[in-house]
């Protein structure tokens, strides 16, 4: 098993001391606990700032208009199994059958 990389200067000659690690290069310190912002994926939050995974149930907060249509989802709608995704559009679902973008602050999770 190989330490991470230094997130501040990408030095690989990280060494642990005291359950923290230490870069010789930059003198950098850090806990092992925090990773990198690459991995920690999709971070999607719902209008109370919880935050929410694949799979999830989340409720519309608000009528929400269906571009290029003339359907609106009703506030109080319930949305199953979610998929978090990149954009301005951070979650995607299906409503009645059709595949929905939604914005992750029009919901909360169920
Ligand atoms: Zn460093």
């Amino acid at each position: 098993m190989s330490l991470p990389p230094c997130p501040q200067c990408q030095s690989e000659y990280t060494y642990e001391d005291g359950g923290q690690y230490v870069c010789p290069e930059c003198a950098h310190e850090w806990n092992e606990t925090e990773t990198p912002a690459a991995d920690e994926g999709l971070n999607v939050k719902d209008a109370n700032g919880a935050v929410l995974q694949d799979g999830d149930t989340v409720v519309l907060i608000k009528d929400l208009k269906v571009k290029g249509s003339s359907m609106v989802i009703k506030q109080g709608t319930k949305v199953k199994g979610i998929r978090l995704q990149e954009g301005d559009h951070n979650i995607g679902c299906k409503i009645d059958g059709s595949a929905m973008n939604l914005k992750s602050e029009f919901v909360k999770k169920a």
